[in-house]
């Protein structure tokens, strides 16, 4: 299950975070944080530009796609991967590793 409401431009509330479980402390220093989370969320097929070039920007992108890719987030804009980039990062992975 992706963790939606965690998105590093979102604050967490308690019970979001009790139910998602751990989040990580460098969601803060990200580029997006406190931002328009809409941006990062555009509908299918949307224009994910403006949330690119924030991420492009950002000191923790590499953090935040793992995270992504790892945690298998399945919807927005994380560590300037859409989740059809992420798709293919998990697929290069599991390759590399059979
Ligand atoms: S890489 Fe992008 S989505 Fe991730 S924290 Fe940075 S700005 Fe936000």
């Amino acid at each position: 299950m992706g963790a939606v409401g965690a998105h590093p431009t979102r604050a967490t509330t308690e019970g979001t975070a009790s139910m998602i479980g751990h989040l990580p402390a460098w969601r803060e220093d990200g580029a997006c944080w406190g931002s328009n989370s809409d941006v990062f969320f555009p509908e299918k097929g949307g224009d994910a530009s403006e949330a690119r070039a924030i991420c492009e920007r950002c000191d923790v992108i590499n953090e935040c796609r793992d995270f992504a890719v790892e945690g298998h987030e399945d919807k927005g804009v994380w560590g300037n991967t859409t989740e059809r980039q992420r798709r293919a990062i998990r697929k290069e992975r599991r390759e590399s590793y059979a």
